[in-house]
Protein backbone atom coordinates (compact mmCIF):
# COMPACT_ATOMS: atom_id res chain seq x y z
CA UNK A 1 0.00 0.00 0.00
CA UNK A 2 1.72 3.45 -0.85
CA UNK A 3 1.91 5.44 2.64
CA UNK A 4 3.40 8.94 3.17
CA UNK A 5 3.94 7.94 6.54
CA UNK A 6 7.55 6.47 7.11
CA UNK A 7 7.47 3.50 7.87
CA UNK A 8 9.70 3.42 10.59
CA UNK A 9 7.16 5.32 12.38
CA UNK A 10 4.53 1.80 11.78
CA UNK A 11 5.05 -1.30 13.84
CA UNK A 12 2.53 -4.44 13.84
CA UNK A 13 1.11 -5.37 17.71
CA UNK A 14 -0.28 -8.55 16.42
CA UNK A 15 0.07 -11.22 13.26
CA UNK A 16 -3.49 -10.89 12.41
CA UNK A 17 -4.36 -9.29 8.83
CA UNK A 18 -6.41 -7.05 7.14
CA UNK A 19 -10.27 -8.30 7.03
CA UNK A 20 -11.51 -6.42 3.45
CA UNK A 21 -15.73 -7.44 4.88
CA UNK A 22 -14.51 -5.14 7.74
CA UNK A 23 -17.50 -2.13 7.40
CA UNK A 24 -14.72 0.59 8.51
CA UNK A 25 -10.99 1.67 8.91
CA UNK A 26 -10.62 2.35 12.75
CA UNK A 27 -7.94 4.82 14.07
CA UNK A 28 -8.14 4.77 17.94
CA UNK A 29 -6.63 8.10 19.25
CA UNK A 30 -5.41 8.14 22.83
CA UNK A 31 -2.20 10.45 22.81
CA UNK A 32 -2.12 12.54 19.30
CA UNK A 33 -5.37 13.93 20.02
CA UNK A 34 -5.48 15.55 17.13
CA UNK A 35 -7.03 15.81 13.71
CA UNK A 36 -4.12 17.20 11.53
CA UNK A 37 -0.26 17.24 11.67
CA UNK A 38 -0.71 13.58 13.16
CA UNK A 39 1.18 10.19 10.98
CA UNK A 40 -1.33 7.76 12.60
CA UNK A 41 -4.11 9.77 11.58
CA UNK A 42 -2.30 9.78 8.28
CA UNK A 43 -1.52 6.66 8.18
CA UNK A 44 -5.77 5.45 8.43
CA UNK A 45 -6.83 7.26 5.99
CA UNK A 46 -3.94 5.48 3.80
CA UNK A 47 -5.57 2.48 4.46
CA UNK A 48 -9.10 3.30 4.29
CA UNK A 49 -8.41 5.15 0.94
CA UNK A 50 -6.57 1.46 -0.24
CA UNK A 51 -9.43 -0.73 0.90
CA UNK A 52 -12.58 2.12 -0.69
CA UNK A 53 -13.74 1.83 3.22
CA UNK A 54 -15.34 4.50 5.30
CA UNK A 55 -12.51 5.88 8.41
CA UNK A 56 -14.10 6.19 11.88
CA UNK A 57 -11.89 7.88 14.42
CA UNK A 58 -12.28 6.95 17.81
CA UNK A 59 -10.97 9.06 20.74
CA UNK A 60 -10.94 7.60 24.07
CA UNK A 61 -10.71 8.73 28.09
CA UNK A 62 -10.88 6.23 31.09
CA UNK A 63 -12.22 8.23 33.95
CA UNK A 64 -9.71 5.62 36.31
CA UNK A 65 -6.90 5.60 34.37
CA UNK A 66 -3.99 6.52 36.70
CA UNK A 67 -3.48 10.30 37.74
CA UNK A 68 -7.11 10.94 36.26
CA UNK A 69 -8.50 13.85 37.53
CA UNK A 70 -11.04 17.23 36.22
CA UNK A 71 -8.00 18.96 36.18
CA UNK A 72 -6.58 16.59 32.80
CA UNK A 73 -9.83 15.65 31.69
CA UNK A 74 -11.41 18.71 31.25
CA UNK A 75 -8.31 19.76 29.14
CA UNK A 76 -9.03 15.73 27.06
CA UNK A 77 -12.54 17.07 26.78
CA UNK A 78 -11.94 21.13 25.28
CA UNK A 79 -9.66 18.97 22.91
CA UNK A 80 -12.67 16.51 21.90
CA UNK A 81 -14.75 19.63 21.31
CA UNK A 82 -12.44 20.74 18.77
CA UNK A 83 -11.40 17.39 17.13
CA UNK A 84 -15.42 17.30 16.76
CA UNK A 85 -15.52 20.63 14.57
CA UNK A 86 -12.64 19.86 12.93
CA UNK A 87 -13.56 16.25 11.82
CA UNK A 88 -17.29 17.33 10.81
CA UNK A 89 -14.91 19.49 8.74
CA UNK A 90 -13.35 16.74 6.93
CA UNK A 91 -16.04 14.62 6.75
CA UNK A 92 -14.42 11.77 9.13
CA UNK A 93 -16.63 10.06 11.53
CA UNK A 94 -15.42 10.52 14.76
CA UNK A 95 -16.70 9.10 18.14
CA UNK A 96 -15.37 10.64 21.63
CA UNK A 97 -15.66 8.07 24.28
CA UNK A 98 -15.54 8.89 27.99
CA UNK A 99 -15.28 5.28 29.72
CA UNK A 100 -15.80 5.11 33.49
CA UNK A 101 -13.37 2.78 34.08
CA UNK A 102 -10.78 0.69 32.19
CA UNK A 103 -13.10 -2.44 31.98
CA UNK A 104 -15.45 -0.40 30.02
CA UNK A 105 -13.41 0.61 27.83
CA UNK A 106 -12.02 -2.08 27.01
CA UNK A 107 -15.42 -3.40 26.37
CA UNK A 108 -15.90 -0.58 24.06
CA UNK A 109 -12.33 -0.77 22.55
CA UNK A 110 -12.90 -4.93 21.32
CA UNK A 111 -16.79 -4.01 20.18
CA UNK A 112 -15.07 -0.85 17.39
CA UNK A 113 -12.75 -3.03 16.76
CA UNK A 114 -14.37 -6.47 15.69
CA UNK A 115 -16.10 -4.86 13.06
CA UNK A 116 -13.42 -3.13 11.82
CA UNK A 117 -11.08 -4.18 8.67
CA UNK A 118 -7.54 -2.80 10.39
CA UNK A 119 -6.94 -0.85 13.34
CA UNK A 120 -4.25 2.27 13.72
CA UNK A 121 -3.37 2.71 17.46
CA UNK A 122 -1.56 5.66 18.83
CA UNK A 123 2.05 4.97 19.86
CA UNK A 124 2.80 6.52 23.45
CA UNK A 125 5.85 5.27 25.71
CA UNK A 126 3.99 5.14 29.06
CA UNK A 127 3.30 1.87 30.47
CA UNK A 128 -0.34 2.06 30.63
CA UNK A 129 -0.57 2.86 27.30
CA UNK A 130 1.55 0.02 26.07
CA UNK A 131 -0.20 -2.37 27.91
CA UNK A 132 -3.55 -1.41 27.03
CA UNK A 133 -2.47 -1.34 23.29
CA UNK A 134 -1.10 -4.64 23.97
CA UNK A 135 -4.31 -6.24 25.19
CA UNK A 136 -6.42 -4.69 22.48
CA UNK A 137 -4.28 -6.37 19.58
CA UNK A 138 -3.76 -9.12 21.31
CA UNK A 139 -7.95 -9.51 21.30
CA UNK A 140 -8.64 -7.97 17.87
CA UNK A 141 -9.15 -10.59 14.97
CA UNK A 142 -7.63 -7.84 12.66
CA UNK A 143 -4.20 -6.48 12.23
CA UNK A 144 -3.73 -3.44 14.89
CA UNK A 145 -0.72 -1.03 14.08
CA UNK A 146 0.70 1.59 16.02
CA UNK A 147 2.38 4.76 15.15
CA UNK A 148 4.76 6.77 16.19
CA UNK A 149 3.88 10.58 15.86
CA UNK A 150 5.74 11.65 18.90
CA UNK A 151 8.67 13.38 17.93
CA UNK A 152 10.74 14.84 15.01
CA UNK A 153 13.43 11.20 15.57
CA UNK A 154 11.66 8.43 15.67
CA UNK A 155 11.65 6.36 18.71
CA UNK A 156 12.52 3.50 16.85
CA UNK A 157 15.50 5.44 15.15
CA UNK A 158 17.64 4.07 18.26
CA UNK A 159 17.70 1.06 19.90
CA UNK A 160 18.77 2.11 23.44
CA UNK A 161 18.68 4.85 26.11
CA UNK A 162 20.84 7.52 26.60
CA UNK A 163 22.62 8.33 29.78
CA UNK A 164 22.82 12.32 29.38
CA UNK A 165 21.32 15.06 26.68
CA UNK A 166 24.63 15.27 25.61
CA UNK A 167 25.25 12.01 24.06
CA UNK A 168 21.33 12.11 22.83
CA UNK A 169 21.97 15.11 21.16
CA UNK A 170 24.97 13.75 19.64
CA UNK A 171 22.32 11.03 18.34
CA UNK A 172 19.99 13.92 16.89
CA UNK A 173 22.20 15.69 15.24
CA UNK A 174 23.73 12.42 13.32
CA UNK A 175 20.24 11.15 12.44
CA UNK A 176 17.27 13.88 12.17
CA UNK A 177 18.51 14.89 9.00
CA UNK A 178 17.29 11.76 7.47
CA UNK A 179 13.84 12.72 9.11
CA UNK A 180 13.51 16.42 8.74
CA UNK A 181 11.51 16.37 5.82
CA UNK A 182 9.05 13.61 6.66
CA UNK A 183 6.29 15.88 8.36
CA UNK A 184 2.58 14.96 8.88
CA UNK A 185 0.07 16.48 6.72
CA UNK A 186 -1.36 19.72 7.48
CA UNK A 187 -5.07 19.51 6.18
CA UNK A 188 -5.52 15.40 5.98
CA UNK A 189 -8.75 14.80 4.11
CA UNK A 190 -10.08 11.55 2.90
CA UNK A 191 -11.06 12.22 -1.84
CA UNK A 192 -14.08 14.00 -2.96
CA UNK A 193 -17.00 11.17 -2.76
CA UNK A 194 -15.61 8.94 -0.30
CA UNK A 195 -17.93 6.18 1.08
CA UNK A 196 -18.98 7.83 5.10
CA UNK A 197 -19.82 5.80 7.62
CA UNK A 198 -23.54 6.72 7.98
CA UNK A 199 -23.92 5.01 11.91
CA UNK A 200 -22.03 3.75 14.64
CA UNK A 201 -21.27 0.50 16.05
CA UNK A 202 -24.85 0.08 17.43
CA UNK A 203 -23.42 -1.95 20.71
CA UNK A 204 -21.33 1.37 21.07
CA UNK A 205 -24.11 3.51 21.30
CA UNK A 206 -25.72 1.36 23.99
CA UNK A 207 -22.65 0.59 26.34
CA UNK A 208 -20.84 3.98 26.21
CA UNK A 209 -21.55 7.86 25.81
CA UNK A 210 -21.59 8.83 22.11
CA UNK A 211 -22.13 12.09 20.61
CA UNK A 212 -19.55 15.05 21.55
CA UNK A 213 -23.02 16.57 23.00
CA UNK A 214 -23.11 14.09 25.73
CA UNK A 215 -19.57 13.48 26.44
CA UNK A 216 -19.00 17.07 26.89
CA UNK A 217 -22.14 17.26 29.17
CA UNK A 218 -21.46 14.25 31.23
CA UNK A 219 -17.58 13.82 31.01
CA UNK A 220 -17.02 16.16 33.52
CA UNK A 221 -19.45 14.13 35.68
CA UNK A 222 -18.28 10.73 35.23
CA UNK A 223 -14.99 11.49 36.06
CA UNK A 224 -15.48 13.24 39.19
CA UNK A 225 -17.14 10.18 40.12
CA UNK A 226 -14.99 7.73 39.43
CA UNK A 227 -11.61 9.33 39.13
CA UNK A 228 -9.41 8.23 42.34
CA UNK A 229 -8.31 12.07 43.10
CA UNK A 230 -11.99 13.62 43.12
CA UNK A 231 -11.17 16.63 44.54
CA UNK A 232 -8.81 18.08 42.10
CA UNK A 233 -10.74 20.68 40.10
CA UNK A 234 -9.92 22.25 36.51
CA UNK A 235 -7.44 24.91 36.14
CA UNK A 236 -7.94 28.36 33.65
CA UNK A 237 -5.93 26.71 30.63
CA UNK A 238 -8.26 25.48 28.03
CA UNK A 239 -7.14 22.70 25.95
CA UNK A 240 -7.28 21.38 22.30
CA UNK A 241 -5.65 22.19 19.33
CA UNK A 242 -6.88 25.56 18.49
CA UNK A 243 -5.87 27.16 21.58
CA UNK A 244 -2.76 25.53 21.28
CA UNK A 245 -2.29 26.36 17.97
CA UNK A 246 -2.98 30.19 19.06
CA UNK A 247 -0.29 29.32 21.87
CA UNK A 248 2.64 28.82 19.52
CA UNK A 249 1.45 31.52 17.32
CA UNK A 250 1.56 33.98 20.39
CA UNK A 251 5.11 32.54 21.69
CA UNK A 252 6.95 32.53 18.03
CA UNK A 253 5.65 36.48 16.81
CA UNK A 254 5.98 37.28 20.71
CA UNK A 255 8.27 35.48 23.73
CA UNK A 256 10.79 33.73 21.57
CA UNK A 257 13.25 36.79 21.09
CA UNK A 258 13.27 36.75 25.26
CA UNK A 259 13.50 33.27 25.64
CA UNK A 260 17.69 32.83 25.01
CA UNK A 261 18.34 35.29 28.10
CA UNK A 262 14.85 35.08 30.18
CA UNK A 263 13.61 31.78 30.14
CA UNK A 264 14.61 30.77 33.05
CA UNK A 265 13.20 33.93 34.98
CA UNK A 266 10.24 32.74 36.71
CA UNK A 267 8.21 36.69 36.89
CA UNK A 268 9.65 36.88 33.13
CA UNK A 269 6.63 34.60 31.49
CA UNK A 270 9.73 34.13 28.48
CA UNK A 271 8.98 30.64 27.96
CA UNK A 272 6.26 29.28 25.61
CA UNK A 273 3.86 27.56 27.78
CA UNK A 274 3.37 24.83 25.66
CA UNK A 275 3.62 21.65 26.95
CA UNK A 276 0.10 20.97 28.23
CA UNK A 277 -0.90 20.90 24.89
CA UNK A 278 2.37 18.87 23.53
CA UNK A 279 1.28 16.43 26.64
CA UNK A 280 -2.37 15.74 25.37
CA UNK A 281 -0.83 15.23 21.52
CA UNK A 282 -2.83 18.64 20.81
CA UNK A 283 -0.36 20.05 19.24
CA UNK A 284 2.70 18.12 17.23
CA UNK A 285 5.92 18.81 17.82
CA UNK A 286 6.34 19.00 14.17
CA UNK A 287 3.65 21.85 13.65
CA UNK A 288 5.98 23.74 16.10
CA UNK A 289 9.04 23.47 14.28
CA UNK A 290 7.69 23.77 11.09
CA UNK A 291 6.27 27.12 11.94
CA UNK A 292 9.57 28.01 13.44
CA UNK A 293 11.47 26.79 10.72
CA UNK A 294 9.17 28.99 8.54
CA UNK A 295 9.58 32.28 10.25
CA UNK A 296 12.81 32.32 10.54
CA UNK A 297 13.25 31.49 6.71
CA UNK A 298 15.53 28.31 7.69
CA UNK A 299 15.92 25.25 5.13
CA UNK A 300 17.59 22.16 5.76
CA UNK A 301 20.87 23.59 4.49
CA UNK A 302 21.36 25.71 7.03
CA UNK A 303 22.03 22.88 9.30
CA UNK A 304 25.90 22.46 10.76
CA UNK A 305 28.37 19.04 8.58
CA UNK A 306 29.22 18.33 12.23
CA UNK A 307 27.69 16.57 14.94
CA UNK A 308 29.39 17.57 17.90
CA UNK A 309 26.53 17.03 20.46
CA UNK A 310 26.92 21.04 20.98
CA UNK A 311 23.96 22.79 22.03
CA UNK A 312 24.46 26.37 20.00
CA UNK A 313 24.75 26.39 16.27
CA UNK A 314 23.80 22.96 14.68
CA UNK A 315 20.74 23.65 13.74
CA UNK A 316 21.54 27.41 11.68
CA UNK A 317 18.92 29.17 13.76
CA UNK A 318 18.97 32.50 15.39
CA UNK A 319 20.09 31.97 19.09
CA UNK A 320 16.75 32.38 20.98
CA UNK A 321 15.24 29.51 18.34
CA UNK A 322 18.27 27.12 19.03
CA UNK A 323 18.38 27.44 22.76
CA UNK A 324 14.44 26.82 22.33
CA UNK A 325 14.65 23.27 20.20
CA UNK A 326 16.97 22.48 22.26
CA UNK A 327 14.18 22.48 25.18
CA UNK A 328 11.61 21.00 22.50
CA UNK A 329 13.94 18.49 20.70
CA UNK A 330 17.25 16.94 22.84
CA UNK A 331 15.20 17.52 26.40
CA UNK A 332 11.88 16.87 25.54
CA UNK A 333 12.40 13.72 23.18
CA UNK A 334 15.15 12.04 25.59
CA UNK A 335 12.46 11.55 27.72
CA UNK A 336 10.64 9.83 24.86
CA UNK A 337 13.32 8.06 23.80
CA UNK A 338 13.98 6.55 27.61
CA UNK A 339 10.40 5.11 27.79
CA UNK A 340 10.58 3.66 24.71
CA UNK A 341 13.89 1.40 25.35
CA UNK A 342 13.32 1.00 29.17
CA UNK A 343 10.43 -0.35 31.15
CA UNK A 344 11.47 0.43 34.35
CA UNK A 345 11.57 4.23 33.20
CA UNK A 346 10.11 5.17 36.67
CA UNK A 347 11.56 2.69 39.07
CA UNK A 348 14.13 4.11 41.60
CA UNK A 349 16.65 1.15 40.22
CA UNK A 350 17.08 2.96 36.99
CA UNK A 351 18.80 5.55 38.05
CA UNK A 352 22.39 5.60 37.63
CA UNK A 353 24.99 3.62 40.36
CA UNK A 354 26.61 6.79 41.52
CA UNK A 355 23.40 8.62 41.79
CA UNK A 356 21.75 5.35 44.03
CA UNK A 357 25.09 4.95 45.63
CA UNK A 358 25.53 8.72 46.76
CA UNK A 359 21.81 8.93 47.77
CA UNK A 360 21.98 5.39 49.81
CA UNK A 361 25.28 6.27 51.60
CA UNK A 362 23.39 9.93 53.00
CA UNK A 363 20.43 7.79 53.52
CA UNK A 364 21.20 8.32 57.42
CA UNK A 365 21.85 11.62 57.27
CA UNK A 366 19.81 14.06 59.36
CA UNK A 367 16.84 15.78 57.38
CA UNK A 368 16.58 19.75 58.51
CA UNK A 369 13.18 19.79 58.14
CA UNK A 370 10.49 16.63 57.22
CA UNK A 371 6.92 17.09 55.36
CA UNK A 372 4.11 14.72 54.97
CA UNK A 373 2.68 14.40 51.25
CA UNK A 374 -0.37 16.33 53.10
CA UNK A 375 1.96 19.01 54.19
CA UNK A 376 3.80 19.50 51.21
CA UNK A 377 -0.02 19.27 48.61
CA UNK A 378 -0.91 22.23 50.99
CA UNK A 379 1.89 24.20 50.65
CA UNK A 380 2.69 24.08 54.20
CA UNK A 381 6.31 24.51 54.75
CA UNK A 382 8.74 26.89 56.47
CA UNK A 383 10.20 27.98 52.72
CA UNK A 384 8.23 30.78 51.16
CA UNK A 385 9.36 30.18 47.77
CA UNK A 386 8.51 26.75 47.49
CA UNK A 387 5.45 26.83 49.09
CA UNK A 388 4.78 29.75 46.60
CA UNK A 389 5.37 27.26 43.59
CA UNK A 390 3.10 24.15 45.41
CA UNK A 391 0.44 26.65 45.32
CA UNK A 392 1.08 27.97 41.94
CA UNK A 393 0.96 24.23 40.83
CA UNK A 394 -2.13 23.13 42.73
CA UNK A 395 -4.37 26.46 41.51
CA UNK A 396 -2.83 26.82 37.88
CA UNK A 397 -1.44 23.27 36.89
CA UNK A 398 2.31 24.64 36.18
CA UNK A 399 5.18 25.65 37.87
CA UNK A 400 7.94 27.55 36.07
CA UNK A 401 11.03 25.13 34.79
CA UNK A 402 13.24 26.92 37.06
CA UNK A 403 11.61 26.25 40.08
CA UNK A 404 10.12 23.27 39.37
CA UNK A 405 13.96 21.64 39.79
CA UNK A 406 14.38 23.49 43.07
CA UNK A 407 10.45 22.11 44.33
CA UNK A 408 11.99 18.76 43.62
CA UNK A 409 14.87 19.28 45.03
CA UNK A 410 13.45 20.63 48.25
CA UNK A 411 10.93 17.55 48.22
CA UNK A 412 14.55 15.22 48.34
CA UNK A 413 15.98 17.35 51.33
CA UNK A 414 12.49 17.39 53.17
CA UNK A 415 11.62 13.74 52.97
CA UNK A 416 12.70 10.91 55.36
CA UNK A 417 14.63 8.74 52.32
CA UNK A 418 14.84 9.22 49.01
CA UNK A 419 12.49 6.89 47.52
CA UNK A 420 9.66 8.76 49.48
CA UNK A 421 10.37 11.57 47.78
CA UNK A 422 10.35 10.31 44.06
CA UNK A 423 6.95 8.87 45.22
CA UNK A 424 5.97 12.33 46.56
CA UNK A 425 7.11 14.25 43.56
CA UNK A 426 5.33 11.71 40.96
CA UNK A 427 1.87 11.66 43.03
CA UNK A 428 2.24 16.05 43.40
CA UNK A 429 3.60 16.32 40.15
CA UNK A 430 1.09 13.66 38.29
CA UNK A 431 -1.87 14.85 40.13
CA UNK A 432 -1.44 18.26 39.79
CA UNK A 433 0.59 19.10 36.71
CA UNK A 434 -1.66 19.96 33.45
CA UNK A 435 1.70 18.49 31.69
CA UNK A 436 1.72 15.24 34.52
CA UNK A 437 2.03 12.02 33.21
CA UNK A 438 4.13 12.38 30.62
CA UNK A 439 7.88 11.05 29.44
CA UNK A 440 9.13 14.18 30.64
CA UNK A 441 7.35 14.07 34.20
CA UNK A 442 9.67 10.96 34.56
CA UNK A 443 12.91 13.13 32.93
CA UNK A 444 12.20 15.66 35.23
CA UNK A 445 11.75 13.83 38.42
CA UNK A 446 14.41 11.29 37.89
CA UNK A 447 16.70 14.22 37.17
CA UNK A 448 16.29 15.79 40.73
CA UNK A 449 17.61 12.55 41.46
CA UNK A 450 20.65 12.32 39.23
CA UNK A 451 19.83 11.37 35.70
CA UNK A 452 21.12 12.48 32.82
CA UNK A 453 23.73 14.49 35.64
CA UNK A 454 26.90 14.21 36.44
CA UNK A 455 28.17 14.06 40.32
CA UNK A 456 29.12 17.30 42.02
CA UNK A 457 30.89 18.96 44.88
CA UNK A 458 31.07 19.33 47.53
CA UNK A 459 29.60 16.31 48.92
CA UNK A 460 26.70 17.52 51.31
CA UNK A 461 24.10 15.74 53.64
CA UNK A 462 21.12 14.15 52.10
CA UNK A 463 22.17 14.78 48.51
CA UNK A 464 25.70 13.50 48.59
CA UNK A 465 27.14 14.04 45.39
CA UNK A 466 23.72 14.72 43.59
CA UNK A 467 23.72 18.59 42.23
CA UNK A 468 21.97 20.38 45.36
CA UNK A 469 19.68 23.74 44.70
CA UNK A 470 18.82 26.07 47.24
CA UNK A 471 16.16 28.69 47.85
CA UNK A 472 18.38 31.30 48.59
CA UNK A 473 20.66 30.78 46.29
CA UNK A 474 17.55 30.86 43.44
CA UNK A 475 16.39 33.92 44.83
CA UNK A 476 19.98 35.78 44.38
CA UNK A 477 19.80 34.08 40.25
CA UNK A 478 16.61 34.93 39.73
CA UNK A 479 13.84 37.65 40.78
CA UNK A 480 10.84 35.74 42.53
CA UNK A 481 9.97 38.92 44.79
CA UNK A 482 6.65 39.53 42.91
CA UNK A 483 5.87 35.52 42.43
CA UNK A 484 6.12 34.82 46.12
CA UNK A 485 3.65 38.00 46.71
CA UNK A 486 1.88 36.75 44.28
CA UNK A 487 1.42 32.74 44.82
CA UNK A 488 1.03 33.32 48.77
CA UNK A 489 -1.50 35.74 48.81
CA UNK A 490 -4.64 33.87 50.68
CA UNK A 491 -6.90 32.88 47.99
CA UNK A 492 -4.12 31.16 45.56
CA UNK A 493 -3.76 27.44 45.71
C1 LIG B 1 10.62 18.00 38.82
C2 LIG B 1 10.26 18.24 37.37
C3 LIG B 1 9.07 17.75 36.85
C4 LIG B 1 8.74 17.97 35.50
N1 LIG B 1 7.55 17.46 35.05
C5 LIG B 1 7.21 17.65 33.74
C6 LIG B 1 5.97 17.14 33.25
O1 LIG B 1 5.18 16.54 33.98
N2 LIG B 1 5.68 17.32 31.93
C7 LIG B 1 6.53 18.01 31.08
O2 LIG B 1 6.19 18.16 29.91
N3 LIG B 1 7.70 18.49 31.54
C8 LIG B 1 8.06 18.35 32.84
N4 LIG B 1 9.25 18.87 33.30
C9 LIG B 1 10.15 19.55 32.36
C10 LIG B 1 9.93 21.08 32.23
O3 LIG B 1 9.84 21.65 33.49
C11 LIG B 1 8.69 21.45 31.42
O4 LIG B 1 8.68 20.75 30.20
C12 LIG B 1 8.66 22.95 31.11
O5 LIG B 1 8.69 23.69 32.29
C13 LIG B 1 7.40 23.28 30.33
O6 LIG B 1 7.25 24.67 30.18
P1 LIG B 1 7.25 25.32 28.74
O7 LIG B 1 6.33 24.58 27.84
O8 LIG B 1 7.01 26.79 28.91
O9 LIG B 1 8.74 25.04 28.29
P2 LIG B 1 9.68 25.73 27.22
O10 LIG B 1 10.89 26.21 27.94
O11 LIG B 1 8.96 26.72 26.39
O12 LIG B 1 10.18 24.50 26.33
C14 LIG B 1 9.47 24.04 25.16
C15 LIG B 1 9.15 22.57 25.34
O13 LIG B 1 10.34 21.82 25.51
C16 LIG B 1 10.13 20.75 26.43
N5 LIG B 1 10.97 20.97 27.62
C17 LIG B 1 11.35 22.15 28.16
N6 LIG B 1 12.14 21.95 29.24
C18 LIG B 1 12.24 20.61 29.39
C19 LIG B 1 12.91 19.77 30.31
N7 LIG B 1 13.66 20.26 31.29
N8 LIG B 1 12.78 18.44 30.18
C20 LIG B 1 12.05 17.91 29.17
N9 LIG B 1 11.39 18.66 28.25
C21 LIG B 1 11.48 19.98 28.37
C22 LIG B 1 8.66 20.80 26.82
O14 LIG B 1 7.92 19.95 25.98
C23 LIG B 1 8.31 22.26 26.58
O15 LIG B 1 6.95 22.50 26.34
C24 LIG B 1 9.62 18.68 34.65
C25 LIG B 1 10.82 19.18 35.18
C26 LIG B 1 11.14 18.97 36.51
C27 LIG B 1 12.43 19.50 37.05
Amino acid sequence: MASNVPSIRISRLNDQTICSGGRYVLYWMSSARRASWNFALDRAIDHAVALRLPLLVVETLACDSPWMNLRHAAMILDGMADNAKEFQRARIAYLPCVAADSQRLERFLDTVTRQAAVVVADWYPLREATELAALVAARSPVLVERVDSNGLLPLAATDRAFPTAHAFRRVLQRSLPDHLADLPSANPALPARFPRLDHFPVETARSCLVGIEQVLGNGPGLVAKHSTRPNVVRVALSGGSRGGHKAVARFLEGRLARYAHERNQPESDASSGLSPYLHHGHVSVHYVFAELARKQGWSPDRLADRASGSREGWWGMEPAAEAFLDELVTWREVGFNMCAHRTDYDDPESLPDWARSTLDEHAGDCRPYEYSLDEFRDGLTHDDLWNAAQRQLRSEGIIHNYLRMLWGKKILQWTPDWQTALETMVELNNTYAVDGCDPNSYSGIFWVLGRYDRAWGPERPVFGKIRYMSSANTARKVRVRNYIERYLQPDAG
